[in-house]
């Protein structure tokens, strides 16, 4: 007899789900463990048997599997953004992850924006050619610092020299170039005066290089060697005005080099924004493949066609050797997202771009005016409310204060905006 607990079996919804046209694939093995990541991804230095060539193979069969069944059981693709993320992609052996591009090349419609997560130490020529014959168009390099002051902190695998050699290298490349980047790493105590002009000093370089910058606050996760590290003293973060000032200035200086901040975390310079990213934010639905993957489905309500019936947001298994063996399974962690929380989503992902809300999108969806659900945050917001053709937007310049606003949206929905 099995000590496992039961199975729970999943009915999905009968109706269609709506058209599916964004893929997220999942590796979750990394070279190292970053001090403050708590991301699902396994090591090579804690775990070394998964970084086995038939291991890795096995993971890849299994996402190609499930990447199959899947997309037929939720009518899924063709796919016009994939993204293979982790944990690091890079990091599997060439053949097995050309073998996975190779394999996820049916599934691309015509002009998919596709990227590929790599971490700097594991970018090399032989990866790069490999993936320049495959249909992937875009790179995506976790960066974080080129400072050698802030790089011992963040224990990660490589090095500054590394991350500016693999961005020459890409260049060579036709690839879109985005670069991962955080904020607020923290120092010793007597070091964190220099913060914010360590972080200008890496912005500089790379927005010479790069067309797109992910700038990300750091957040100490609970748990993790970091946080430890902070909360004992040994390291001090800046505080929430440092932040304030540096994510200013960082804003300035990409201007200044032409980057647009569309979205709270995220600069492009024109026509070269994330269109896989854009899709989360939008809340258009999406297929997550590999251990530990999120799919969001949306199905339409069966009593009126264009409206959103139901969403559901299912979480895969954190287990890559489960995973491998039962890949299209369905997980026990399916959450149903009730209407009000569904819109609530809407609102808030589509308030931290530059755009705003599309609030067409939400009328056909939801039989709702979006002015007529949240007027009093609106109007108390009003000098920082940008309107546009279908949209309603928060103006950049309160990005940071983005949070407040929710805050209010959220009471006002509450309180029985939804109708
Ligand atoms: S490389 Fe990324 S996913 Fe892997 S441990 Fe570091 S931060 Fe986490």
């Amino acid at each position: 007899m099995s000590s496992e607990a039961p199975q729970v079996y999943l009915v999905l919804p009968e109706t269609k789900p709506f058209p599916i046209n964004s893929l997220y694939v999942h590796i979750p093995f990394c070279a190292g463990r970053c001090s403050y990541c708590d991301f699902f991804s396994v090591s090579a230095r804690n775990c070394p048997q998964v970084f086995s060539l038939e291991y890795e193979s096995s993971y890849v069969d299994a996402v190609l599997e499930q990447t199959q069944l899947w997309s037929e059981k939720f009518d899924a693709g063709p796919f016009s953004t994939i993204y293979i993320g982790g944990g690091t992609p890079s990091v599997l052996n060439e053949g097995v992850l050309e073998r996975l591009v190779k394999g996820l090349e049916p599934y691309a419609a015509s002009g998919c924006e596709w990227t590929v997560e790599a971490n700097p130490e594991s970018v090399h020529k032989s990866l790069l050619d490999m993936l320049a014959e495959t249909k992937v168009t875009r790179i995506s390099l976790g960066v974080q610092t080129l400072s050698h002051d802030e790089w011992p902190a963040l224990q990660r695998v490589g090095s500054v020299e590394d991350s500016k050699r693999s961005i020459d290298l890409v260049r060579e490349y036709p690839f879109e170039l985005s670069v991962d980047v955080l904020a607020g790493i923290p120092q010793p105590q007597g070091r964190t005066e220099a913060w914010q002009s360590i972080l200008l000093g890496s912005l500089e370089y790379l927005a010479e290089r790069v067309s797109h910058i992910s700038l990300y606050d750091l957040t100490l996760e609970e748990g993790t060697p970091l946080q430890r590290q902070v909360a004992c003293g040994a390291l001090v973060s800046p505080n929430a005005d440092a932040m304030a000032e540096a994510r200013d200035a960082a804003n300035a200086l990409l201007a200044s080099r032409g980057f647009q901040r569309y979205e709270v975390s995220n600069y492009a310079r024109s026509g070269h924004e994330c269109r896989h990213n854009l899709a989360y934010w939008n809340m258009r639905p999406y297929l997550g493949v590999g251990s530990g993957a999120v799919s969001t489905i949306q199905y339409c309500d069966p009593e009126e066609e264009p409206m959103l019936g139901t969403m559901v947001r299912i979480t895969g298994r954190k287990d890559s050797a489960r995973y491998i063996a039962k890949p299209a399974e369905i997980p026990p962690e399916i959450e149903y997202i009730d209407r009000k929380t569904a819109l609530f989503e809407f609102l808030m992902m589509g308030f931290r771009t530059a755009r705003g809300v599309d609030t067409q999108r939400i009328s056909s969806l939801f039989g709702v005016d979006v002015a007529q659900i949240i007027p009093s945050a609106l109007a108390r917001w009003k000098p920082g409310i940008v309107r546009g053709r279908h949209c309603i937007a928060l103006h950049t310049r309160n990005f940071d204060i983005l949070n407040r606003f929710l805050v209010e949206c959220l009471e006002e929905l509450d309180k029985g905006g939804l109708g």
